[in-house]
């Protein structure tokens, strides 16, 4: 791929030509549509493919992308190498530059519909912790985290784009004195990666390993946001439920994974080795280097690092199969909460904060155990490019109002 551009890409700017993701913007009054960004503009993709009589640019013309996911890689790809030489080829510059529109015009919204919404448990330092936290009297992990990714179905109705307020839930809370229903006193985020599937499986047919890159088009950012005191009291035997489900949100912008060729790593030693059907594929390895930053009110509070997580991305889509169930255009499945071994890795302030017992302090002088009304959570993500090159992810980002009624 060309390295520069002529459309002008400040320094910093996490949407180089390396980055190419895919939104929905609409602009004024005119109906939602598909939008590529490059430095601080939004492509409206659908006029220039019109003219340019791409094959199938009638799917950057709806309202989501799910049109284009379900094409499938060949022509993603095709795609990707069409808007890369529309970007860096000065000949094209008169045909492109009508269609730039500065990002601060557009109103970014959901970027796909989600069909199934599952959430993984795949971060080792997470697991361990939470199992301290939650079951100091029990063995650190659960007995079959090491053989397999431990996931729930959590619910699609409730997926958000970035930017959407987020309601303080309500709920049966645990409590000193027995449960209580009332807000939420321990509202928490988890930094996530969401990987989004393209194109659909056959039921009762599980989809292998090497076959990750033939159905999942890309990844989002992820807030899986998360009352802890809702959780703690309801999550036992059948795992998370209403201490989940009031909202998960979505960076706006889904970065393919031909973005994030640069960023593979070999993942964590697995001991024990897994079964056959999770065994990691050869050659490309399966872990993705991303470099992913919390930022609580304006203040980066950590710095989780996903190239340590213990199950790849490829591993989940073989379990999530390996029943036969099938994969449906627009399902989304997030990686569980990313923590590094270190304090400041910590991706959710159950950990952070170690259960509200170690507040962290903001930029403003104040400190924090969980969220407060009023705050807000942004969460970025970066990957190695080319060229040393940094591709950036879009940022999810959510502010916390009071609880209704
Ligand atoms: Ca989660």
């Amino acid at each position: 791929m060309t390295t520069s551009s002529w459309v002008p890409v400040p320094d910093g700017s996490p949407f180089g030509v390396h980055a190419l993701p895919y939104g929905i913007f609409s602009a004024a009054e005119e109906d939602p549509r598909v939008g590529v960004a490059i430095g601080e503009y939004v492509l409206d993709l659908a006029p220039v493919a019109a003219e340019e009589s791409l094959d199938g640019a009638h799917v950057f013309a709806e309202g989501t992308l799910n049109p284009f996911l379900a094409l499938g890689r060949p022509a993603w790809r095709a795609v990707r190498a069409w808007l890369n030489e529309l970007l860096t080829v000065e000949a094209y510059r008169d045909i492109v530059e009508p269609h730039l529109l500065p990002a601060a015009d557009v109103r970014l919204q959901l970027p796909f519909q989600v069909a199934d919404y599952v959430d993984f448990y795949a971060s080792e330092h997470h697991a361990a912790n939470v199992g301290r936290i939650f079951r100091p009297d029990s063995p650190g992990l659960p007995t079959a985290w090491r053989h397999l990714p431990i996931g729930y179905h959590g619910r699609a109705g409730t997926v958000v784009a970035s930017g959407t307020d987020i309601v303080r839930p309500c709920g049966l809370r645990a409590d000193q004195g027995g449960p209580s229903y009332g807000p939420t006193r321990r509202l928490d985020v988890e930094v996530e990666v969401g990987f989004v599937v393209g194109v659909p499986s056959v039921l009762g047919q599980p989809v292998p390993v090497e076959r990750f890159a033939d159905h999942v088009f890309g990844v989002v950012l992820v807030n899986d946001w998360s009352a802890r005191d809702i959780q703690a009291f309801e999550y036992v035997p059948l795992g998370p439920f209403l201490g989940k489900s009031f909202a998960t949100s979505v960076s706006a912008w889904v970065l393919p994974l031909d973005a994030l060729a640069h960023a593979r790593v070999t993942p964590p030693p697995r001991d024990p080795q897994p079964a056959a059907y999770l065994q990691d594929a050869a050659g490309e390895p399966g872990g993705l280097d991303l470099a992913l930053e919390v930022d609580w009110n304006g203040s980066v509070v950590a710095r989780p690092p996903f190239a340590g997580m213990y199950w790849t991305a490829a591993q989940q889509l073989a379990h999530l199969t390996a029943n036969g169930a099938s994969l449906r255009t627009g399902d989304l499945y997030a990686s569980g909460t990313v923590s590094g071994p270190e304090r400041d890795q910590r991706g959710c302030f159950l950990e952070l904060t170690w259960n509200g017992a170690e507040p962290v302090s903001l930029a403003d002088g104040s400190t924090r155990d969980f969220l407060r009304d009023g705050d807000t959570v942004t969460i970025r993500g970066s990957a190695p490019g080319p060229d040393g090159a940094r591709v950036g992810l879009g940022e999810v980002s959510g502010t916390v109002l009071p609880a209704s009624g």
